[in-house]
């Protein structure tokens, strides 16, 4: 009887009581289950666990480290974006390359055998705003965020390159200037380099003046990078207010949003992550792709996409500033 009453102290202590390691290991997966369950990167960023619930966390970034030994490398690619700024970011994106080496690549049958790339022309002065393009029926316009990023970005560039198919970029100012030769190499090779802020924040989060900052120097570091000017610019998680987009045409911006999303920022199976593009691609017939060249998963699947927009008759498309 002494046992048990003993035993029974003992266990109510561990159940009232959870371990640090296992609090923090629920807290970053509750925050992968939030993740995975959103619609939109929209509506992840504005639920109560997102990254910013990692980066505000009680543990420190070492702990966290050492809680995230434990992840397998499915949940560890959709951190990385996070996991970036810790001590074990050197680790954590050389236990996801290893991850990447070991799966098999596509073996891509045809290329460059598609129509080449429709320029869509825009004139930013009367600030457009943009979520199918005003594309046709089997017009496609592939667009790539939050890049340029040092690893991903280049392959995507090669990949477009052999497919001779352009695209749409919107890069994050700050990325521009730690890697500047690849924005330019993303201009220099036909492709259309806009902004996506400077830090990618929420801008409507942000005061007015720190929004209006954070497009204008993304914008001045693209210009400088690339020496090309093309005034295109698409919100952070397409999250705005009147105000700020408002703000926006009137400096002359044309805003691009999209209406078909490829989930590349939650789906990791290469497979899988087609499959949902080609069922957007199918339901809407034609219009704006949403893709970040900041993933692997990314990389994997341009080639098969291309492959299936050029067997299926789709045109792609990119969008070019007029040049007044
Ligand atoms: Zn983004």
């Amino acid at each position: 009887m002494k046992t048990l009453v003993i035993l029974l102290i003992l266990f109510s202590g561990i159940e009232g009581k959870a371990s640090p390691e296992a609090l923090a290991k629920k807290e970053i997966q509750e925050v992968l289950h939030s993740l995975r369950s959103s619609d939109s990167l929209r509506q992840f960023n504005q639920s109560s666990r997102n990254f910013e619930t990692l980066s505000q966390s009680s543990f420190t970034q070492e702990f966290q480290c050492k809680i995230l030994d434990d992840f397998k490398e499915e949940d560890l690619i959709l951190l990385e974006e996070w996991t970036e700024n810790l001590p074990c970011s050197l680790k954590i994106s050389e236990k996801i390359e290893n991850y990447w080496s070991a799966q098999p690549i596509p073996l891509i049958l045809s290329r460059n055998t598609g129509k080449p790339t429709l320029e869509k022309v825009v004139n930013p002065d009367s600030g457009p705003i943009y979520s199918r393009g005003e594309l046709q029926k089997k017009q496609i316009a592939i667009t790539f965020d939050d890049g340029p990023h040092r690893r991903r970005t280049p392959k995507i560039l090669d990949i477009l390159s052999d497919f001779q198919v352009r695209a749409t970029f919107f890069n994050v100012g700050e990325n521009i200037r730690r890697y500047p030769d690849l924005s330019l190499q993303a201009a220099n090779d036909g492709h259309s380099v806009g902004t996506h802020t400077d830090t990618h924040p929420r801008v409507i989060k942000l005061p007015f003046k720190d929004a209006q900052f954070e497009i204008l120097n993304a914008h001045e570091s693209a210009l400088l990078a690339t020496g090309s000017d093309t005034h295109f610019f698409r919100f952070p998680y397409g999250e705005k207010n009147k105000q700020i987009q408002n703000w926006v045409r009137e400096q002359k911006f044309a805003t691009f949003f999209w209406n078909m999303d490829s989930l590349d920022w939650k789906i990791t199976k290469v497979d899988a992550l087609y499959e949902n593009v080609i069922k957007e691609i199918e339901k809407f017939k034609g219009g704006i792709i949403l893709f970040h060249d900041i993933h692997e998963q990314t990389v994997r699947v341009l080639p098969r996409v291309l492959q299936y927009l050029e067997d299926n008759e789709f045109e792609t498309v990119v969008f070019v500033p007029s040049l007044n």
